[in-house]
């Protein structure tokens, strides 16, 4: 994905892109990079599955003897 003039070292154009380690931005102009935290990478591409809290139910006093 493309992001024109996004760039805020010299307003480049910006290219998202992704490998193994995660997501990261680069500009075709002046070589600035930057990381993205999954989060933001989600909230930039519209979210995959990543949107919603994780929300589980603990019983700690569960002991099973
Ligand atoms: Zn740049």
């Amino acid at each position: 994905m493309l992001y024109l003039k996004s760039c805020p070292r010299c307003t480049g154009d910006i290219n998202a892109d992704s490998d193994t380690h995660g997501t990261f931005l680069k500009c075709l102009q002046c070589g600035f990079s930057k990381d993205l935290s999954p989060e933001m990478a989600a909230r930039l591409f519209g979210g995959a599955s990543t949107g919603r809290p994780i929300e589980r139910t603990a019983y700690p006093d569960q002991n099973v003897a």
